[in-house]
């Protein structure tokens, strides 16, 4: 991250330089930028969830669409698959043929 010398400003790269509104200015190498303004996050790799339900539990229902039979009626659950901080992943079983989907939602 490149800051204002003058003022302290954070200022945001633009074609190779930093420019601040108090008239300071500084050219950066493309490894700069790449350096100081990319995000490296840690990848993390889709996880092949594996669904196992017991069929004997009732599980909610709502109007579907199933893209393989068409049955209108699913049963829905989620599951927490990463971080607890993340959003539950939302699983459909159609009721009629059995076919599973995650729901992105
Ligand atoms: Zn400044
Ligand atoms: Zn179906």
């Amino acid at each position: 991250m490149e800051f204002c010398e003058n003022c302290g400003k954070v200022l945001i790269p633009k074609n190779n330089k930093v420019k601040c509104s108090c008239g300071y200015e500084k050219k950066l190498s493309s490894e700069d930028i790449e350096t100081q303004y990319t995000f490296k996050g840690e990848a993390i790799p889709e996880n092949e969830v594996i669904v196992k339900t017991d069929n004997n539990v009732t599980l909610p229902t709502k109007k579907i669409t199933c893209y393989k039979c068409g049955g209108k009626k699913g049963y829905w659950w989620t599951v927490q698959t990463r971080s607890a901080d993340e959003a539950p992943t939302y699983f459909i079983r159609c009721a009629k043929c059995g076919n599973t989907w995650r729901q992105s939602n």
